[in-house]
């Protein structure tokens, strides 16, 4: 069957190899609860007006009639849809210049001084137009599509300014994904020669009373060069009043107060952790934010990776993302992820496909219908190319999604 034909409102996929899913019904799932996979041998997943209505062993499959599409899942294995919560994939242009010269051994000086670096994107972005930018986001999302990505956040960032920010933000919503603002990506060249602090005014007071309507949650880059613990503070508070979810990049280059802020302020994660040492581990683990790792990131710029095993072994709730961006994660690949979570983050498979599903839905404020192949839940789910569906992460780059289901339609499959 062709992706776009006519679809009827039931779809039974049938004769899967195995049906893997986080187990039970609690979100997210830390420690030793990440590596905890229901699997069925054999089984039936059928849909109806976009939720998955039965599931099971073929055993159990009686006759069905009415209209209904059936997908021969022979050789297949079934996961969720897999659910990316840290992108940056609402941008213009590209940075393919700038990733040549650094391959070949560029410093950052000479990239800034032939005008790479956020700025350029910031530049590319603001000159697209909302129409330019709707288009660009299409494109990338039928990369993340057909790598099995069924729900994505993207973030804004690359505007700086009152119109672009909000247009990043409505072109994320209208394109189906989780908008998140963070206007406090980087001190635009219009506040340079005033500060980092007079910046932060001008968010809370002129952009943050538009983005909180469109936006479901705010974040900031908290580092040496963007801003600080107390603009952070300043930021996420005034959008918490606003009503928005909290996340936060933290420890990237430095250890720098994020994890402490994070906690304080009851944000739902904090992403990067690169840096993060024993003691933010700790905190982490003790606490209900969670740590979304982004390894594709870390690989990409030659970086250490995070302390993966540690926060898992500590009891702390982890996902894992792409970071998908222009200029430090070219990637939208979650199985590309998931493979960097078994060879460079020590986490078992079940821990990679239970971060970057149920936890990941977790920070999104969507695990009550994203995340597990249950009864109730949206009919999203990937078809990996094998038998065993640990093939998702040990097989490295490999061409893994057979096809990928979401909202119980089929909308990428490579069966002609
Ligand atoms: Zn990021």
């Amino acid at each position: 069957m062709s992706a776009d034909a006519e679809q009827p409102a039931r779809l039974l996929i049938r004769d899967l190899s195995q049906i893997a899913t986080p187990a039970g019904r609690t979100a997210p799932l830390r420690g030793a609860g990440l590596r905890e996979i229901d699997v069925v041998e054999d089984g039936f997943i059928l849909c109806a007006d976009g939720r998955i209505t039965d599931i099971g062993s073929m055993q159990r499959l009686t006759g069905l009639t009415g209209d209904l599409v059936e997908v021969d899942g022979r050789g297949l294995s079934a996961v969720p849809g897999l659910v990316d919560c840290h992108t940056h994939a609402c941008f213009a242009g590209d940075r393919v210049e700038e990733f040549s010269l650094r391959a070949a051994g560029a410093t950052y000086e000479e990239l800034h001084a032939k005008g790479g670096g956020i700025l350029s994107t910031v530049r590319a972005t603001r000159e697209a137009g909302e129409a330019g930018l709707a288009a660009a986001l299409a494109r990338h999302r039928s990369w993340m599509l057909r790598a099995g990505t069924t729900t994505f956040e993207a973030k804004s960032g690359y505007g700086l300014d009152h119109d672009t920010e909000l247009t990043q933000l409505r072109v994320v919503r209208n394109a189906g994904g989780v908008p998140t603002w963070l206007g406090a990506h980087a001190v635009p060249p219009e506040f340079v020669d005033v500060g980092a602090d007079a910046y932060v005014d001008f968010l809370i007071e002129d952009v943050l009373p538009d983005a909180a309507s469109l936006a479901v949650a705010a974040d900031v880059f908290l580092e040496r060069g963007a801003f600080d613990v107390e603009q952070a503070r300043r930021v996420l508070s005034a959008c918490r009043a606003a009503g928005l979810e909290l996340r936060l990049h933290g420890d990237q280059f430095t250890e720098s107060g994020a994890i402490p802020l994070a906690i304080e302020l009851g944000a739902r994660s904090v992403d990067h952790l690169e840096s993060t040492g024993p003691v933010g581990i700790a905190a982490l683990a003790f606490s209900s934010v969670v740590g979304v790792l982004l390894p594709a990131s870390a690989l990409f710029l030659d970086r250490p990776m995070p302390p993966a095993r540690a926060l898992v072994d500590a009891g702390a709730a982890i996902a894992i993302a792409t970071d998908f961006n222009p200029g430090s994660a070219f990637c939208e690949s979650l199985p590309l992820v998931c493979s960097l979570a078994a060879t460079q983050l020590r986490m078992a498979p079940e821990e990679a496909l239970a971060a970057c599903t149920v936890n990941a839905a977790h920070v999104l404020a969507l695990a009550d219908r994203k995340g597990r192949l249950a009864a109730g839940f949206d009919a999203d789910m990937v078809l990996v190319a094998d038998d065993d569906w640990r093939h998702l992460a040990y097989h490295l780059g490999g061409d893994v999604v057979h096809t990928v289901v979401e909202g119980g339609r089929i909308v990428s499959t490579t069966r002609a």
